[in-house]
This record gives C-alpha cells, sequence and structure tokens, in this order.
C-alpha cells in the first residue's frame, strides 16, 4: 500500500501518515487534501513510502490531489531550511508555499490592470546604471548577492529592471519584492513600461484568493516572466527563476512578525544561492546586515552615488528646534514659513509625522490623569475622526473621554500631535490650500491609496499630511518641501535599532524632495541637531554612519555583530510567564554549561509593552557571535521547552528578531 507522508500546517513538528487510494498519483511535493480531527485541510507530501508506524486501520485516506503543479525540490528545500532555520513545524513553512485554496476554481490569469503607465521616454543609463547592469548581468547562471546601494532617485529601478529584461530574453523569470502593497502598482507601470513584452503578474494580500491563485499558477507554470510580490512572493514555485531582487531590502516588513516568523530577504538570498543564480538587494539606505556584509566581501556592493535626472539635486536638508520663535501647534516658525511659501509657488508641500490619530495620549490638566489602554501597558491614542479612544497595540476602542474620571475635571489636553490635529492645524492656517491627509485610517478602503497618488499627481493636491506610509517610492515631481515631525522619539526608544530606522526613514522622506527640475528642501524639528543620524541626513553621508553605528554594534555585542534568538512568553497571569521564563532561562544554561559553543544567555525579563491584549509579556534574549553554534543551541533549547510548566503560556521563539522590545 502506498503511504505519503504529509506536512500539515500545524503548530507540531511531525507530519502525518495518509494512505493513498489506488489510482491517485503522488510524488513529493504534491498538494493533497486530507482529515485531521475531522477537519479538511491542505497540506504537502513529504515523502511517499511503503510502510507506516501507524497501524492500517488507524490510517486515513488522502482525500484529493489539488490540481495545482506539485512543489518542486528547490521550494521544498526552501521551505526546509525555513522551519529549521527559525525554528518553525515544517508543515507550517510549507503552508507558505501553497496557494490559497479556497476559491474550488482558480480565476484565469488576465492582464493586470494597472494605472496606465506614463509615456515616459526611455532614457539611456548613465554610466553609473551601466555599471551596476553589466556587472549583474555578468554573473548571470552563478550565485552572486549585489548591494545596489544609490542615493533616493539615483535610478535603481532603472537598473534592476533592465537587469531583469536581459534574464527574461534569455529565457528566465525574474522575483522582485517590494515591501508593501501600495508600492506595487507604480512599479507595475514601470515594469510594463520597461518590459512590455513580458507577462507580468503580482502576488501580495491586497489580491483575491481566486486571483492569487491564478498569478500563483501563472508563477507556476514558467507563464508568468515576471512576478513582483510583498514578502510571501519568495516562496512561489518559479521553475526557470533567473534572478531576484528585494527593493528596498532595509525595509522591516520584509519580517514576518507573526504565525512562522521569518526574513523574506534572506530567505530569498538563500533561495538565490540554492538555485546557482543572482540576487540585487537594492536601498538607498542599506540595512546594517547588508552593509556589514559588502564589508566582508560576501556581498558586491553597486553605487549609484547621483541623483539620476541631472536637474535633481539632493534636497537641502535643515534642522530646526522643536520650540523657539514661531512655533505653533507642534510646528516650528521656520517650518510655517515654508510651507507658507512654498504653497505661494504653487508647489507641494508634506508634512510627516510617524503617529495616526489626533493625540498620542489625553491628560488632565488637574490631576494629571491619563486615558490608558485596559488591557495593554500603553496609553490610548486619541482620534477626532472619527471620534474615540483607540489603543494601537490591541485595537481597544471607547468612546471620547469628556472628563476626567479621577477628578471629575473636564479639561482634557491632547498631548502631542497625530496626524488628524496637524491636518486640521494646517486647514486653520492655509484654509485656501487643498490639503489632505495619508494614514492608515484614510486610506483603509480599496483603492484610496491609488487615488490619493493620483491627486497628488494631477495637481489636485497643495498640502499632504502623513505618515510613513507616504515615505516611500512615490515620485511626485511638483513636491519641493519635506517637514519632519517628531523625529526625535525614536531617539528615546529602547529598540537598539532604533536609529537605523529612522536614517533609513528620514531619507525615504527626503527623498520625495526636489525629485525633478524643482529643488527640494527637507526640514527637520529636532532638539538634537548635533546627533550623528541628522548629520548623516545633512551630509547625505550614509555609509560613515553606518560604519559607526556598526562600531556601536560591535561594542555593544548586538546584531548584525552577533546572532539572536528571542524567547517571547504571554500568559494572563505574570506568575505563569515568570515561571515559564525561568524554567526556559533554567534550561538554557544548563545547555551552554554542557556545550563548547559559546551562547550567551541573558536573564527573563518584561517585555517593554509588558502588558497587550490582556497578556503579560516576558522574554528571554540569547546570543552568539557564531551562528551556527546559536542555531545548534536553540534546536536543543527547544526541544527542552516542549512542556511548559506554568500551563496556558503563549510562547513564540523569535530567530535574527527585528528588536528586543
Ligand atoms: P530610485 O529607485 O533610485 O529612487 P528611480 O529608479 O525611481 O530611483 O529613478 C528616479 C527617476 O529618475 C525616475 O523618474 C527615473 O525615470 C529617472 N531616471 C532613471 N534613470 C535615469 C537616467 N539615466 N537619466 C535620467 N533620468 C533617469
Ligand atoms: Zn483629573
Ligand atoms: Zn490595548
Amino acid at each position: 500500500m502506498t503511504i505519503a507522508r504529509v506536512a500539515l500546517p500545524v503548530a507540531l513538528d511531525r507530519s502525518f501518515d495518509y494512505w493513498a487510494p489506488e489510482g491517485l498519483a503522488l510524488t513529493r511535493g504534491s498538494i493533497v487534501r486530507v482529515q485531521l480531527a475531522r477537519r479538511s485541510i491542505i497540506g504537502v507530501v513529504v515523502a511517499v513510502t511503503s510502510e507506516s508506524a501507524v497501524t492500517r486501520e488507524l490510517l486515513q485516506p488522502i482525500d484529493e490531489v489539488v490540481s495545482l503543479p506539485p512543489l518542486p525540490d528547490d521550494v521544498l528545500a526552501l521551505c526546509e531550511f525555513v522551519a529549521g532555520y527559525y525554528q518553525q513545524p515544517l508543515g507550517m513553512a510549507l503552508g507558505l508555499a501553497v496557494p490559497p485554496l479556497g476559491v474550488r476554481r482558480a480565476l484565469r490569469a488576465r492582464a493586470e490592470t494597472a494605472e496606465p503607465p506614463p509615456p515616459i521616454a526611455e532614457t539611456p543609463l548613465n554610466d553609473d546604471q551601466k555599471a551596476a547592469v553589466d556587472a549583474i548581468r555578468a554573473a548571470a547562471g552563478t550565485f552572486a548577492a549585489f548591494l545596489l546601494q544609490g542615493v533616493t532617485g539615483s535610478g535603481k529601478t532603472d537598473v534592476f529592471l533592465a537587469a531583469a529584461g536581459t534574464a527574461i530574453a534569455r529565457g528566465g523569470q525574474v522575483l522582485l519584492l517590494v515591501p508593501e502593497i501600495n508600492l506595487t502598482p507604480q512599479l507595475e507601470a514601470r515594469v510594463h513600461n520597461a518590459l512590455p513584452r513580458a507577462q507580468a503578474v503580482t502576488l501580495h494580500s491586497g489580491l483575491s484568493d481566486g486571483e492569487r491563485r491564478a498569478h500563483w499558477n501563472a508563477a507556476s507554470t514558467g507563464a508568468a516572466q515576471f512576478v513582483l510580490g510583498t514578502r510571501l512572493a519568495v516562496f512561489c514555485t518559479l521553475p526557470r527563476l533567473a534572478l531576484v531582487v528585494v527593493d528596498e531590502e532595509h525595509d522591516t516588513s520584509y519580517k514576518q512578525q507573526d504565525g512562522v516568523h521569518y526574513h523574506a530577504r534572506d530567505v530569498a538570498v538563500w533561495r538565490a544561492r540554492s538555485r546557482n543564480i543572482p540576487i540585487v538587494l537594492s536601498s538607498a539606505t542599506p540595512s546594517l546586515e547588508s552593509f556589514a556584509r559588502t564589508r566582508a566581501e560576501r556581498y558586491r556592493r553597486l553605487l549609484l552615488p547621483r541623483r539620476a535626472d541631472p536637474r535633481a539635486k539632493l534636497p537641502r536638508i535643515s534642522l530646526v528646534p522643536n520650540r523657539g520663535e514661531g512655533a505653533r501647534d507642534g510646528i516650528s516658525g521656520p517650518l510655517w514659513h515654508a510651507i507658507g511659501a512654498c504653497l505661494a509657488r504653487g508647489e507641494q508641500a508634506l508634512v510627516f509625522v510617524n503617529r495616526r490619530g489626533y493625540a498620542p495620549s489625553l491628560k488632565c490638566s488637574a490631576c494629571g490623569w491619563q486615558a490608558d489602554c485596559p488591557r495593554c501597558s500603553a496609553r490610548l491614542t486619541m482620534h477626532r475622526d472619527p471620534p474615540g479612544m483607540q489603543c494601537h497595540h490591541c485595537g481597544h476602542q471607547e468612546a471620547l473621554s469628556r472628563a476626567c474620571p479621577k477628578c471629575g475635571n473636564v479639561d482634557l489636553l491632547p498631548q502631542g500631535y497625530g496626524t488628524q490635529r496637524l491636518e486640521r492645524t494646517l486647514t486653520q492656517a492655509f484654509p485656501h490650500a487643498r490639503i489632505m491627509r495619508v494614514d492608515r485610517d484614510s486610506t483603509r478602503t480599496k483603492g484610496a491609496f491609488a487615488a490619493m497618488r493620483t491627486q497628488v499627481a494631477e495637481q489636485a493636491i497643495d498640502l499632504l499630511v502623513g505618515t510613513q506610509m507616504l515615505a516611500k517610492g512615490h515620485d511626485f515631481p511638483r513636491l519641493t518641501l519635506v517637514g519632519v515631525l517628531g523625529a526625535d522619539n525614536a531617539l528615546y526608544s529602547a529598540d537598539f535599532r532604533a536609529t537605523e530606522r529612522l536614517a533609513a526613514l528620514l531619507t525615504q522622506v527626503g527623498g520625495r524632495a526636489g525629485r525633478a527640475d524643482l529643488a527640494g528642501a527637507v526640514i527637520v524639528q529636532t532638539d538634537f541637531p548635533a546627533h550623528p543620524v541628522f548629520t548623516a541626513l545633512e551630509t547625505h553621508d550614509y555609509d560613515r554612519f553606518a560604519s559607526d553605528l556598526l562600531l556601536e554594534r560591535e561594542a555593544a555585542q548586538l546584531p548584525p555583530v552577533t546572532h539572536a534568538a528571542l524567547l517571547l512568553a504571554e500568559a494572563h497571569r505574570r506568575a505563569d510567564v515568570d515561571a515559564f521564563l525561568h524554567h526556559a532561562h533554567a534550561a538554557a544554561c544548563a545547555l551552554v554549561e554542557k556545550s563548547t559553543d559559546a551562547v550567551t544567555v541573558y536573564s527573563p525579563v518584561p517585555a517593554v509593552l509588558a502588558r497587550r491584549a490582556g497578556f503579560e509579556r516576558g522574554q528571554l534574549v540569547v546570543q552568539s557571535a557564531n551562528r551556527a553554534n546559536l542555531q545548534r543551541f536553540v534546536a536543543r533549547w527547544r526541544e527542552a521547552l516542549v512542556a511548559p510548566p506554568g500551563k496556558r503560556v503563549r510562547v513564540s521563539l523569535d530567530i535574527d528578531p527585528a528588536s528586543f522590545c
């Protein structure tokens, strides 16, 4: 009898045996439907054998082989790597490679309806771009990792699209990963423009299940030559994959934080190596991980030091104090003045603040009470549109507080500035300006973001107020002024990557200004103008900043100099969290004593957000200078953790965590 060993997307480190009814064509990689605990679920066959440790009577049959191509060896190997490296059950990792099967029949892949590509005349590549394209082309058919590092507007996109064109002309497929769905429409347009004859499909969570399955199909049969997708697309079956590109490689949204933890950039590099093909990581502000690897000559760096459009200059940067002369409603005097002047010239301005809502907190002017989330150790954010108090950690909502529950005082003061408050302030100050707010609240409906972009491009908007949604990749020629508020918040953060992220964010937002013939200016409000992150921005010298930061990480023994794993425990009772982490800590220390692998085990501590959605949270970090040591250690440690003594504890292990908080 034929037995199929099936990996199922459940949180167990084992696969399940099923018998195959006569006539079912099964191979390793087949996608099948089976019963588990009387539920019908989709799994992947990891082995076909003739024996099972389970007695015949207890075995269940395979219900159906799904009519999709089986996952090929390279995708199976990729998922095995992810399961092993990130310490996740194999069935969960394989689940990432299976397209959605909610619909019975896939839609036919149709030509994507992107916005009509702007009629751009082919611009010949400049010398820096040509050199970069040549290097990537020359690496065809071998593994090579390139870091394409170019200032904002230097034409990185044209470089990787030119290299993609060659790969496709030679019969290959190209995978382009982008950090966000919002970036896909405009890139799609540029892809169609640059590669008019190639069939391109997108893969992201904004598609319906039917569309996603159709696009996956087109990619997995090789019909689609170009696949543009968000992090999940890294697992897509691509039989003729010849080039991988990771755009904005530093972006934190490549790290999946829940479910299966993985970093799509790192998984992409692994995939390129296993397929023996080149990979291009593109950024104006590379992650310290990639930066360090170019230093170690493991990645080759391709530099684009100038903006591609010869008319476009890098923007002028000014650092101004938050308060001081002329400051009002969170906006400094010089910024007020610059916005007024920009609008008077008929150009566009953007005010950036990384906080949605009206104000990050609400405080009683009499007794100092502040509105807290009942389920988290965090303040509630005040919203005006629609009015209410919201927790940005757990989603809790309540009515706007009218009076202080402690002393009855009705004089409650909003603290700090969110996008809604700035929108109101600016509307009052510039009643004739056409103002638009862009944040997660204002772009919730489908198509809202695209509509915003069209309006800005058509100059139906004078002034934008928004969060980091606006920071990336958008090209608005008449946008000449960018004001940045709240940048100092990152400097107070407990996250060791906060300044690295701030540098990337500021460079990105600043990069929105003056991309064409009009000169751009960036005004950053800060009370710490001497901080290296601002110096880097002022001098446009990211390398210097990154080198210094790398030295700091070295001194503090933090990633990427060391490798880390973070164990997070959550439970309703603090005592259960503590008991579990105590047990985990003791187990880790015992392992370290027995082994020669140099691993450091830190003491358990409460998480920075000590309570979230009613769960008490605690964590424990382990680290090693050697990745392989850490891997071996974590694998053994996990075995020791299987039976937590404190019941009802939710545990997750995060390898290469984005932060320790
Ligand atoms: P990046 O991705 O590096 O921020 P883009 O690829 O978006 O930059 O390019 C910025 C702008 O410069 C785009 O409008 C692009 O069409 C234009 N551009 C690219 N290469 C050239 C070139 N060689 N000459 C003139 N303009 C160019
Ligand atoms: Zn009060
Ligand atoms: Zn909450």
